[in-house]
């Protein structure tokens, strides 16, 4: 291992006592200079929910997370109940400010609220009830396998992605709306009707916590908007002609309307509970919320956030650069006011996190994710074991919506070991693949790379990334960056913080970096295999087996 730091450190450090607050926590509120000040942040995830309370200096003070259900009704689909999403932030938002009001600190003290969730994912609503129509329909959901194959061979379907920057595929939430429209009776109705309600995960929570119906806020964030297929990459507005070739009329359907990802006054305020009144500043799809909470403000910068998915976001400026090898452009954040929206490149990889719990949940081979390294490191390498895990077809950068999960290279030998490092390898060699395109589609090598997100507490997995890209991975100790993201956009709305340079000692302290120890030629060996074994999984399943086959 060539760590700089050799402690695993704790995601949750000790909270900071109120009377230490230092000189840098101060900040300003309307003219007034604030002695403490504290954010809060909620983090909508694809498995678990969690608020956090952040100090100044970007520490969490308070937090509670909550895992919720998964649903797998058929094979390939995935789905959320949707009331029960807004159960779980409503319950961690409760438990997290009465932690912190029992640490004797003030409620009044939390100047704004920021927002950071799963992005693709749908969900749909009656405008009159507010009742959803159907389960939310999850971002790794594969089951318009079909359609996507329909729609590709569709006029026009080659120029989307120079106008809203994603590739037709099972990602991007427009082909689950088209999915419902054509396959649940009471969507289409409500649709045909004028009273369907469209929203990302983003708007359905701000629709509810600003009170439902009777407050009727109906919005979304320029980040969230720009993985739906609806929004023009270049305006930064719905797209006539996307949603023309989408076949949707817009007197029909209620699209949020897209605001910048840090804002004063379109967010609304908490409708109730402990922190009633508190207003909602900030909103970002969390992919986006990583990049700013890693302070990725400059262009040429870039973090991998290993969650249930991986998700590479490389800030290339106020400019949109449409990929030419299998990225996808998207607007990194919009932080408003006189800024322009900045633009990222991004790979997507659909399996990290999940090929971990998929060894857990599904073979036994662990009883929780962090047993996963102990188990890799049961032997010295992957034993000739290479392992795609394209349970949901493979993303970035390759895009094979055909592929299954599919373990090559098993011998008599093969251990339990073999196996877990052939997972964790999978994500990194996917990584690897990604930074190859962006150096392609960038002109730019990159030095470093900033990493978070639950897959990143594993010191062999972030190891072995490094060995694979060649250069460093580099670690915070606080690994909560989605939510600090969510927050620091939140606080710059209310002004705590005006310039980028003024978050310049936030989560700096304490950071790991994993650099490269083995030799460029074994790298690129075992890089070679890993492409072979994409090639090979191509075309396991004829154009006639697509839906519902296993
Ligand atoms: P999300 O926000 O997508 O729900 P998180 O960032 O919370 O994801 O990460 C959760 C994922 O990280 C899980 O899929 C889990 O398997 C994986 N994970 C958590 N801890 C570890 C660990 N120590 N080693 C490897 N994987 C881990």
């Amino acid at each position: 291992m060539c760590v700089e730091k050799v402690a695993e450190s704790s995601t949750n450090p000790e909270p900071i006592p109120k009377e230490n607050v230092t000189e840098s926590q101060e900040s300003h509120l309307n003219g007034k200079k604030l002695k403490k000040f504290y954010i809060g942040s909620i983090d909508q995830g694809t498995t678990s929910t969690r608020f956090i309370i952040f100090d100044g200096l970007g520490q969490p003070v308070a937090q509670h997370q909550v895992e919720f259900t998964q649903k797998y009704p058929e094979s390939g689909w995935h789905e959320h109940d949707p009331k029960e999403i807004v159960t779980s932030v409503r319950e961690c938002i409760e438990k997290a400010a009465k932690s912190f009001v029992d640490q004797g600190h003030d409620i009044l003290d939390i100047k704004a609220i920021g927002v950071t969730n799963q992005r693709e994912t749908i969900v749909v609503w009656d405008t009159n009830t507010g009742e959803p129509l159907y389960n939310a329909i999850a971002w790794p959901d594969t089951r318009t396998k079909g359609l996507v194959r329909e729609l590709k061979s569709q006029m026009g379907a080659d120029k989307l992605q120079e106008i809203c920057g994603l590739p037709l595929s099972t990602y991007p939430s427009s082909v689950k709306l088209i999915w419902l429209l054509r396959n649940v009776k009471q969507v289409r109705k409500a649709y045909d009707e004028g009273r369907l309600s469209f929203g990302t995960i983003d708007t359905w929570l701000l629709y509810h916590l600003n009170g439902g119906s009777a407050k009727n806020v109906h919005v979304t964030d320029a980040t969230n908007a720009s993985r739906t297929m609806f929004m023009n990459l270049w305006t930064v507005q719905y797209d006539d002609g996307l949603l023309r070739f989408f076949g949707l009329d817009r007197e029909k359907i209620r699209l949020p309307k897209i605001v910048p990802s840090s804002c004063p006054d379109s967010f609304g305020a908490m409708a109730s509970g402990l922190l009633k009144g508190i207003r909602i500043t900030g909103c970002l799809g969390d992919q986006s919320a990583a990049l700013v909470g890693q302070q990725g403000f400059s262009p040429g910068s870039a973090k991998n956030t290993y969650g249930t998915g991986c998700f590479l976001l490389y800030n290339v400026g106020e400019k949109p650069v449409i990929s030419k090898h299998g990225l996808l452009a998207t607007i990194a954040y919009d932080f408003g006011r006189s800024r322009k929206p900045v633009y990222a490149l991004e790979g997507s990889i659909a399996v990290a996190g999940s090929g971990v719990k998929f060894l857990m949940d599904n073979l036994g081979f662990i009883t929780h994710p962090h047993k996963i390294s102990e188990l890799a490191a049961t032997v010295d390498h992957n034993g000739g074991c290479v392992f795609v895990t394209a349970f949901s077809g493979l993303f970035a950068p390759y895009w094979i919506d055909d592929a299954k999960g599919t373990i090559f290279g098993i011998t008599q030998h093969t251990k339990r070991g073999h196996i877990a490092r052939a997972t964790l390898e999978a994500t990194c060699f996917q990584t690897k693949a990604i930074l190859d395109a962006m150096e392609l589609d960038s002109g730019h090598k990159l030095a470093e790379l900033a990493v978070d997100g639950g897959m990143s507490n594993s010191n062999l997995c972030m190891q072995t990334q490094a060995n694979i890209i060649g250069i460093p991975a580099d670690r915070p100790a606080m690994r909560e960056t989605t939510s600090l993201g969510a927050a620091i956009a939140a606080g710059f709305a209310v002004d705590i913080w005006k310039e980028f340079d003024e978050l310049k000692e936030i989560n700096r302290k304490d950071r790991m970096i994993f650099r490269p120890n083995i030799s460029k030629e074994e790298s690129a060996k075992m890089f070679k295999r890993w492409r072979r074994a994409v090639e090979m999984c191509r075309g396991w399943l004829d154009a006639d087996e697509y839906d519902g086959d296993f």
